[in-house]
């Protein structure tokens, strides 16, 4: 299956996109087992051009059919199609597996771990790193790992914006000099702002991947080109406060924390949280930070408060589940962000990748119970009338040594443009820490919702994201209505983070009701796996809900709307 798949893959690269999928791939061929010299010999687009090149879609297909020819734990498949009609690849790695299928993959019974590269197409670091880990899988290294765990690896996911090959793209990072990809898809939307309201068929596929192979850990890899700072990579766990405890404990005291031991003994890099350096002299070498301060920030979001005068402050990006960690986060799994630093050379951009995948994994391999229980309580822990926030801001923290560096200039030979070199300088400077969440509005989370029937958008878009939900088949009543006292849309700008939306914000409160949910209503109990989700995408007053990206308007974008569509009970 895998092999027919590839041959699938290479004829859609070759062809011209969005015909792609009515072209009949040749029948396969046998192919024997690559000779082992073959495999050794293999070289990533990145290493045999001496990192001036990143890999196209045409290469990385390629590469991803040698591994799969040279080694019987790794099967390529496909996991869906873009937005401009190529296949997006999907490398199962594991031993014993019957097949690639999520059915065999889950009776493994081993820890399920993704790894994707290449969301933001100008951020290759981690499209090399991932075939380098492939590279490794088919020679045999890191044999230990799949005695507990099967690894889901999509290198490419914004294909389509790897192909917008340009040397422009990515301001002054520091190569690779030949070019690379956009932030945007095909469709000119950023991906990492489409996890909640799924737009994209990159993120539909997502969500599928995820919905079938159900992963307990998800890696989103990036390259960061924000504050001049002494770090070669930086990270981030889930952001929301509303995540579970349990998985933030993991991740803070002992995940990250291991991962920066490790880097720093084997090979005297620094790594920390994500951040970027509030100004006076915040050194934003670069158009912005590689998560990418929003263009106008998310409807409802009330002012975050003023970093305190004196010492600058480390901030983080946003909390809202738009984004892939954050996402991950309320699927009640473990996400792992890492930031590659944009002004390092391109090589140690890699290295860097692969040395934070490479730890995260040993950290993964020697805690797989911990990381299965801590999953397993998060999906049973009942939310039901605890207090959740609707809405975050950060908080100003204690005091954190932060490392900064410097750079200096370098031309790129191919079109003389300016880029910034990192400098072997390493600064350690006190800062406000702004690492973190607290919520500004909060609700109880209620037993269950009902949401009407004609709310055939928001009902389609819960099912893509896998939420459960039982039609009635009685009228209910002893609900709860929310009174909306303010409903405000903010205008549409048209960007990549927004697109055509104007974000919806509601204010106003639940009370009692004698309205009644009608038969054939859509309930969905909070007492199952993804409830945290469903919450957010549910309350009225959340910030990256349904509400926010319009998917309620029919009801919401009336003049003189009095009630929210979809009724609780408490
Ligand atoms: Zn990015």
């Amino acid at each position: 299956m895998s092999r027919s798949l590839l041959c699938l893959a290479i004829v859609a690269a070759l062809t011209v996109p969005g015909q792609a999928q009515q072209t009949a791939p040749p029948a396969p061929q046998p192919q024997p087992p690559k000779p082992t010299s073959q495999l050794d010999s293999l070289r990533t687009v990145a290493e045999s051009s001496d990192y001036r090149t990143t890999s196209t879609y045409a290469e990385v297909l390629g590469f991803m059919t040698i591994v799969d020819n040279a080694s019987p734990n790794i099967r390529v498949i496909s996991y869906g199609t873009t937005y401009e009609g190529r296949m997006m690849p999907l490398a199962v790695v594991g031993t014993g597996l019957k097949d690639a299928s999520a059915a065999s993959v889950k009776a493994s019974g081993k820890l399920r771990v993704h790894i994707q590269g290449n969301i933001h197409a100008g951020e290759v670091e981690g499209k090399e790193a991932a075939q380098v880990l492939l590279r490794e899988f088919a020679q045999g290294k890191h044999a230990d790992w799949l005695e507990t765990m099967v690894f889901l690896i999509t290198p490419i996911f914004n294909a389509d914006g790897n192909e917008r090959f340009s040397l422009t793209n990515r301001g002054v990072q520091n190569g690779p000099i030949n070019g690379q990809g956009t932030r945007a898809n095909g469709q000119n939307i950023n991906i990492n702002r489409d996890f909640m309201k799924l737009e994209t068929p990159e993120g539909r596929a997502f969500a599928k991947l995820w919905n079938d192979y159900d992963p307990y850990v998800g890696m989103d890899l990036h390259t960061s080109d924000g504050s001049t700072h002494g770090y070669h990579l930086t990270y981030s766990p889930p952001l929301n406060p509303n995540t579970n405890a349990g998985i933030m404990s993991i991740m803070k005291d002992e995940w990250f924390p291991f991962v920066t031991k490790a880097i720093r003994e084997k090979y005297k890099w620094e790594t920390y949280y994500y951040g970027n350096a509030s100004h006076p002299g915040g050194g934003r070498g670069g158009r912005g930070g590689g998560q990418g301060a929003p263009a106008t920030p998310p409807a409802a979001q009330p002012q975050a408060p003023a970093a305190p005068a004196g010492p600058r402050a480390w901030g983080t990006f946003e909390h809202v589940p738009r984004f892939h960690n954050n996402y991950v986060g309320m699927r009640n799994r473990f996400a792992l962000l890492s930031e590659a630093y944009a002004y390092a050379t391109f090589k140690d951009r890699i290295l860097a990748t692969n040395h934070f995948i490479e730890e995260a994994m040993n950290f993964a391999h020697q805690n797989v119970a911990k990381i299965r229980t801590a999953v397993g309580s998060a999906d049973r822990e009942a939310l039901a009338g605890k207090t959740h926030a609707t809405r975050a801001q950060i908080r100003n923290g204690a005091m954190i040594e932060i490392l900064m560096g410097e750079v200096e200039d370098e031309k790129n030979p191919i079109n003389g443009r300016n880029m910034n070199r990192r400098k072997d300088v390493i600064k350690p400077e006190q800062m406000t820490d702004r690492l973190w969440f607290e919520p500004t509005t909060t609700e109880t989370v209620p037993t269950e919702y009902y949401i009407p029937a004609s709310a055939t958008k928001a009902l389609e878009l819960l099912r893509a994201h896998g939420v459960q939900m039982r039609k009635t088949t009685v009228a209910t009543k002893g609900l709860e209505q929310f009174a909306i006292t303010a409903n405000t849309q903010r205008a549409a700008t048209n960007s990549i983070d927004t697109g055509s939306h104007g974000l919806r914000s509601l204010d106003g409160a639940w009370a009692a009701t004698d309205v009644a949910a009608p038969v054939g209503s859509f309930a969905v109990a909070m007492n199952q796996r993804l409830a945290r989700l469903a919450f957010y995408l549910l309350e009225p007053k959340s910030d990256d809900g349904l509400t926010a990206w319009n998917y309620l308007d029919d009801v919401l974008g009336v003049e003189g709307a009095k009630a929210y569509p979809i009724l609780r009970r408490r």
